[in-house]
C-alpha cells in the first residue's frame, strides 16, 4: 500500500480514469471522499468530491495531460491561422477583381489595417459615407482617423462616417445666408422650401429633434400648394399583451389591443408640393389635404444626390435657424 498519496479532485474524466486505471493496474490502493445529497424529493445519494491517489503516477498523468492539452492548443492555433490566411486571400482576391487598377499589394496593406475599399458608387450622404472634401461641401469638418477608403481608378481617397463629422465654423451671419438665399431662389417661399428639402436630408448624417416639429408645421401651414399626397407606408406596431393574436387563452378579446393583435399604428405619407414650377416631395405622419391612389415612394428608396450646383450648403444648424427665420 502506497502511503504517499495526492488529492486529486474530480472533474477532468480522462485523466481520473487514467489515474485510476493504472493505480488499480499496479494493485496499489486509493481513496474516495464522498458526500450525501439529495436527488430528487425524497431520495438520497453520495457525490464523489476527491480521490486520494499515489502521487508519483498522479504526477506522472497530469503531466502527460497537461502535454496533451498544449499539442491540442497548438493544432487549433495553426488552424486558426490557416484560415485566417485563407479569408485573407479570398477577400483580397474579391477586392483585386472589384477594383482591378488597384496595385494587389495596396489592397493587401488595406487589408491588413482593416481598411474596407469602397467604390464611389457605395459614397455619399445617403451612404453615411463621405470624403473630407465631400462632408466639407455639406458643412462638416471630419475629426479622428478614416477607417474606409474609396477608390477611383487608381487613386483611393479617405471616408469618414457621419460620427465623424463637426459643423463647420462660418463667419456668415444668418442675415447674411438669409440674403444670398433670397438672392439665390428669387423668393423667400422658394428658398424656404429649398432649406428644407437639404436640412430634411442631412438629419440622415446629422440629426436634429427641432427639425421635425418645423417640418411639420411647414406641411400644415402650406397644404393650399399641395399637387399630390400618397401613403407610403403604414407602421404597425405587434401588442405585446397578446403576442398580436388579439386574444387571451381562447375566447377572451385582448383588452389592450381590442382584439385587433395591434398595439398602434401610424401612416407615413408623401407630400408633393408645387412652388413656382418646382415640385418638392416631403415624407410626413401629417395627413395631406388631397390623398391618391398610387402608393407612394418608401423610406429606403428616397434620398436623391445632392446636385454640384446645390453645394457648399451652410451647417445643418444653420440651415434649421434660416428655416425658422424664414417660416
Ligand atoms: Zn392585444
Amino acid at each position: 500500500m502506497s502511503e504517499d498519496l495526492v488529492k486529486l479532485l474530480p472533474g477532468d474524466g480522462p485523466l481520473t480514469r487514467r489515474i485510476l486505471k493504472r493505480t488499480r493496474e499496479a494493485g496499489l490502493d486509493y481513496r474516495i471522499d464522498t458526500v450525501v445529497v439529495s436527488i430528487g424529493r425524497r431520495r438520497k445519494g453520495t457525490k464523489i468530491v476527491a480521490y486520494h491517489v499515489p502521487k508519483d503516477i498522479y504526477t506522472e498523468e497530469f503531466e502527460r495531460r497537461e502535454q496533451q492539452k498544449l499539442r491540442k492548443e497548438q493544432q487549433l492555433a495553426i488552424k486558426a491561422e490557416q484560415q485566417e490566411r485563407e479569408k485573407r486571400e479570398k477577400t483580397v482576391n474579391e477586392q483585386c477583381a472589384k477594383f482591378p487598377k488597384l496595385d494587389r499589394s495596396r489592397i493587401e496593406e488595406f487589408y491588413d489595417q482593416q481598411t474596407e475599399i469602397k467604390s464611389f458608387d457605395e459614397v455619399g450622404y445617403l451612404h453615411k459615407l463621405g470624403t473630407k472634401s465631400y462632408w466639407r461641401k455639406l458643412g462638416f469638418n471630419v475629426i479622428g482617423n478614416p477607417v474606409e477608403v474609396v477608390v477611383r481608378g487608381k487613386q483611393c481617397f479617405n471616408l469618414y462616417r457621419p460620427s465623424q463629422l463637426r459643423d463647420i465654423s462660418t463667419r456668415t451671419s444668418l442675415v447674411n445666408l438669409k440674403n444670398r438665399w433670397l438672392k439665390k431662389y428669387g423668393s423667400s417661399e422658394l428658398a424656404l422650401a429649398e432649406a428644407l428639402r437639404f436640412a430634411n436630408r442631412l438629419q440622415k448624417v446629422c440629426f436634429y429633434e427641432d427639425f421635425y416639429a418645423l417640418k411639420d408645421q411647414w406641411i400644415k401651414s402650406n397644404q393650399h400648394l399641395l399637387v399630390d399626397g400618397k401613403i407610403a407606408r403604414v407602421e404597425e406596431r405587434m401588442c405585446w399583451s397578446c403576442d398580436g393574436s388579439g386574444m387571451y387563452y381562447k375566447d377572451e378579446e385582448c383588452w389592450k389591443c381590442s382584439g385587433t393583435g395591434i398595439y398602434s399604428s401610424r401612416t407615413l405619407y408623401e407630400h408633393r408640393y408645387r412652388i413656382e414650377d418646382r415640385v418638392f416631395s416631403f415624407h410626413s405622419y401629417v395627413q395631406p389635404k388631397l390623398l391618391g391612389e398610387e402608393k407612394g415612394a418608401d423610406l429606403p428608396a428616397y434620398g436623391q444626390p445632392f446636385r454640384p450646383d446645390e453645394l457648399p450648403l451652410p451647417p445643418q444648424s444653420m440651415l434649421i435657424k434660416l428655416i425658422e427665420e424664414l417660416m
